[in-house]
């Protein structure tokens, strides 16, 4: 079994799809672990998007994820990283395929509803980032 850090982005938030963002990762199987409901600050921005500060795309980010709440999760199950990126669909809410959560739910490509980790790596790296005290 496998972890992954996933956001429900402010836009999810904004749009009252919390319930049905999370009820696709729920019906899944996929089990949480653990879940916060906050705002985070510029700083927190600049630690989880570390490899994309320096992209033209990112101050606008910045401003996007730090603008509201929203619902930092880990979620367990087995190639939880994959199933989860499979769910959440591609990164253009335009181009994603129905049936996915941004295909379905997002027409941006900024203001996508959700991020999941990318490898295990990142898992570490961003579950450490937002849930410090997690055993
Ligand atoms: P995430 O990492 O959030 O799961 P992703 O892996 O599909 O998404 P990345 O390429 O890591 O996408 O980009 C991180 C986030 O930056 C995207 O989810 C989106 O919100 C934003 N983003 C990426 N590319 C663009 C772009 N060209 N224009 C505007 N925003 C973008």
């Amino acid at each position: 079994s496998q972890r992954t850090l996933v956001l429900l982005k402010p836009d999810t938030v904004r749009r009252g799809l919390v319930g049905e963002v999370l009820g696709r990762f729920e019906a899944k199987g996929l089990s949480i672990v653990a879940m916060e409901f906050r705002t985070i600050d510029g700083e927190t921005a600049d630690q989880h998007y570390a490899e994309h500060v320096e992209r033209d795309f990112y101050p606008p980010l910045r401003d996007f994820v730090t603008s509201g709440p929203l619902v930092a999760l880990v979620l367990e199950g087995d190639e939880a990283i994959e199933v989860v990126r499979a769910l959440n669909g591609a990164t253009d809410g335009r181009k994603a395929l129905p049936g996915t959560i941004r295909g379905d739910l997002s027409l941006s490509n900024r203001e996508n509803l959700v991020h999941g980790s990318d490898s295990p790596e990142s898992a570490d790296r961003e579950i450490k980032i937002w849930f410090p005290d997690l055993p």
